[in-house]
């Protein structure tokens, strides 16, 4: 007996860089899983029956670099340089974050994941504990790190964390996994960050970290290390665990090959990079040397937004136009990024990203009956370039559904939007010389 039958549906596969439908599916889901995929099955082998006809089923997306709860924030930041937006804005406002803010922040920005289809994430924030309640309520799936910086209490952040990571290991029914966060090698010293590899390689755990964001990023490391990040962070040891590094949007040709050579995965963001004119992570480059790349939002104060298809239609468009050739990125490859690769980033190929026989059943479902859709004469297209995160009517993780007819069934949705505004006022307020971190002019 299945526990559910997903009736009628067009499912979406995507190989490689290339994209097809199976038409009228029926996905059939036992204890969690994808149990077969077929034409017709029989409704009577079901306890539910969803009929999605007219609908299509992709693999539920992944976010392979988010805050959840930077949500908070969306919007207080907008038109500056990367160095105004972390020390004027940011890290001041950031001090004014309790643990249940960021509980908050983090269910409203799971409640937009799931409407838009995105059904896990790797989050890298603080009060980490706060996250994995959310994440566990709402039924989503993540990969979790708490951020850390170098400072006068770095230890006692990284057992804070360590410990932290330990506690949420697997939980969730195995929803939850967890690694280690340095911020990155502007905020964490070469030191710390080999002590935090160390700590990880002990635990058996990962790291996720910010890696080469602007061109003076690097300029700085070089002048001050004379290596770039990609190669402190190899001489730290961080690439001797599973690295997922986020954005990546300056690499050299030597860190390319680094990072091919360690199995080093990138979360690109592709609308963050844009919009705070940081350049932008060279896909095409990274996964013609083999490198794995997923597709992140960042923190909706600067991405403004959770939606993942977005991501990849500028990315798609982005080496299109860089490039000036129309044949790179093809639909297939751009939704590959949001799907398959982003299930690299968080070390979960071969269990989520696709709609396969054995995989999670991690799922959404889309109505095609509206107009933006029509008509459809290729149907991935009509998703990566026309979809909007209102067309998702149903999502499902791990076989349970979390969203049905566009109604959130394991978040108070009222609730959250209500205890956000509660907050605004005082989350913005600035107190002189407080801030999380500082964003250094070089180092
Ligand atoms: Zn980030």
């Amino acid at each position: 007996m299945y526990d559910l039958l997903i009736h009628g549906t067009d499912v979406l596969m995507i190989n490689g860089p290339l994209a097809q439908v199976l038409p009228g599916h029926d996905i059939a889901i036992e204890s969690g899983r994808i149990a077969a995929i077929a034409p017709a099955i029989s409704a009577g082998l079901a306890r539910e029956v969803i009929n999605a006809s007219g609908m299509l089923a992709i693999p539920g997306l992944v976010n392979a670099h988010a805050h959840a709860a930077m949500g908070l924030f969306r919007g207080v930041a907008e038109d500056v340089p990367v160095e105004v937006w972390f020390n004027q804005h940011i890290w001041p406002m950031e001090t004014n974050l309790t643990d249940e803010d960021i509980y908050w922040g983090a269910l409203l920005g799971i409640a937009e994941m799931i409407e838009s289809g995105v059904t896990s994430f790797a989050d890298h924030y603080f009060a980490m504990d706060e996250v994995a309640r959310a994440v566990d309520e709402s039924g989503a799936r993540a990969l979790l790190a708490w951020a850390i910086f170098s400072g006068a209490d770095e230890e006692a952040q990284l057992q804070r964390t360590l410990t932290f990571a330990e506690r949420w290991q697997g939980t969730a029914g195995g929803r939850i996994r967890t690694c280690l966060g340095p911020h990155s090698p502007y905020t964490c010293t070469p030191a710390f960050l080999a002590r935090v590899a160390a700590t990880a390689g002990r635990s058996g755990l990962g790291i996720h970290i910010h890696l080469s964001e602007t061109s003076d990023q690097v300029a700085n490391s070089l002048a001050a290390y004379g290596k770039t990040p990609v190669a402190i962070a190899r001489d730290a040891g961080l690439f001797a665990v599973p690295a997922l590094v986020a954005h990546m949007a300056h690499p050299t040709a030597d860190d390319i090959a680094i990072m091919a050579a360690h199995g080093v995965a990138v979360g690109a963001c592709p609308k963050t990079e844009m919009k705070l004119g940081a350049g932008v992570t060279p896909a095409v480059d990274l996964l013609g040397a083999g490198v794995a790349v997923g597709l992140g939002s960042d923190g909706a104060a600067s991405n403004n937004s959770y939606d993942i298809l977005e991501a990849a239609r500028l990315i798609a468009l982005l080496e299109k136009h860089t490039r000036r050739n129309a044949e790179v990125m093809p639909v297939g490859a751009a939704l590959g990024l949001a799907t398959a690769g982003g299930a690299r980033c968080l070390g979960l190929d071969g269990a989520i990203g696709a709609l396969r026989v054995g995989f999670q059943a991690d799922i959404a479902l889309l109505r095609l009956d509206v107009p933006h859709l029509q008509p459809i004469h290729n149907l991935p297209a009509a998703l990566l370039y026309s979809a909007q995160p209102a067309d998702v009517d149903t999502v499902i993780v791990a076989g349970r559904v979390l969203m049905r007819g566009r109604r959130l069934l394991t978040i108070d949705k009222e609730r959250v939007l209500r205890e956000v505004s509660a907050r605004v006022g005082r989350l913005t307020e600035r107190r002189d010389g407080e801030h999380m971190a500082v964003y250094p002019e070089a180092w």
